[in-house]
């Protein structure tokens, strides 16, 4: 059985990832590239307290959309502002640590 290296404590009693994710200060925003393509932005997520990997394939699945991991941002095809905020409290980040920048008028 692994153990986290932070609290000692096994993987599946560990509490670490749970206790980063209230503790980051996220920005969710659209943004507009070219062929008039948005993109769904999620920036300020610290990946060595949570696996971007894991939310990343989390939200691709919840959407339904693609995405990638680009310099620690997640981004998501498609406009997913309105409806980010809830599903990252879902998943178990508190909402004060969650911040919605509509850029582009979007
Ligand atoms: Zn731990």
């Amino acid at each position: 059985m692994s153990v986290c290296e932070r609290c000692g404590l096994p993987q599946d009693l560990c509490v670490c990832e749970a206790i980063a994710r209230e503790s980051q200060k996220i920005t969710i925003k659209a943004e507009q590239r070219k062929f008039q393509r948005v993109y769904t932005i999620i920036e300020g997520i610290d990946n060595k307290e949570i696996d971007l990997e894991q939310l990343t394939k989390k939200l691709k699945a919840k959407f339904a959309c693609g995405g990638t991991i680009k310099e620690n941002k997640i981004e998501l095809q498609g406009n997913h502002v309105r409806t980010m905020k809830e599903t990252l409290i879902q998943l178990g980040f508190a909402p004060e640590t969650i911040i919605m920048r509509s850029d582009h008028g979007m």
